[in-house]
C-alpha cells in the first residue's frame, strides 16, 4: 500500500491592499499580502497547518514586512482593513535604486561605488 504524503511550505498570495508613496525607496509601491504556513497533508488531503505567518510585499522594491497576525487574518477572510504602518514589521529591505549623479546609469542602493564608472555613491552632496 502506498502513502502519499507531502509536508512544506504553502504560500498563497491575497492580492494587493494599498498602494503608498515607498519609504524605502522612494517609488510608488503596492503592499502585496502573502500568507504562508506549513502544511503536512496526506492523501492530498491537509492534515496539519502550523500557525499562519502573514507577509507584505512590496512590488516596487520587494521589501518584506512581516504583517500583524490580527490584520492579516482580516484581509484573509475578506474584510477591508487598512493596513497601518504599525502593523508592519520590517523583515529584509528591498533593493532601493539610485541613479548615479555621474553617468546616470539605475545602481542598487547598497553599491559604495558605481559598477559603471567608479563614482563614489555615497559621498555628502556639496552643492
Ligand atoms: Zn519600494
Ligand atoms: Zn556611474
Amino acid at each position: 500500500m502506498f502513502f502519499f504524503f507531502s509536508y512544506g511550505p504553502k504560500q498563497k498570495n491575497l492580492g494587493i491592499v494599498k498602494s503608498i508613496l515607498c519609504d524605502v525607496c522612494g517609488q510608488f509601491g503596492k503592499y502585496e499580502v502573502f500568507v504562508i504556513y506549513n502544511e503536512f497533508s496526506l492523501f492530498f488531503i491537509p492534515v496539519y497547518r502550523s500557525a499562519r505567518k502573514y507577509l507584505v510585499r512590496m512590488t516596487c522594491c520587494q521589501t518584506v514586512f512581516e504583517l500583524d497576525g490580527e490584520a492579516g487574518r482580516k484581509i484573509e477572510r475578506d474584510e477591508r482593513v487598512a493596513v497601518r504602518e504599525e502593523d508592519l514589521t520590517l523583515v529584509k529591505r528591498g533593493k532601493g535604486v539610485t541613479k548615479c549623479p555621474s553617468c546616470q546609469s539605475d545602481v542598487e542602493d547598497h553599491f559604495l561605488f558605481c559598477p559603471t564608472c567608479g563614482h563614489h555613491l555615497h559621498e555628502e552632496h556639496r552643492e
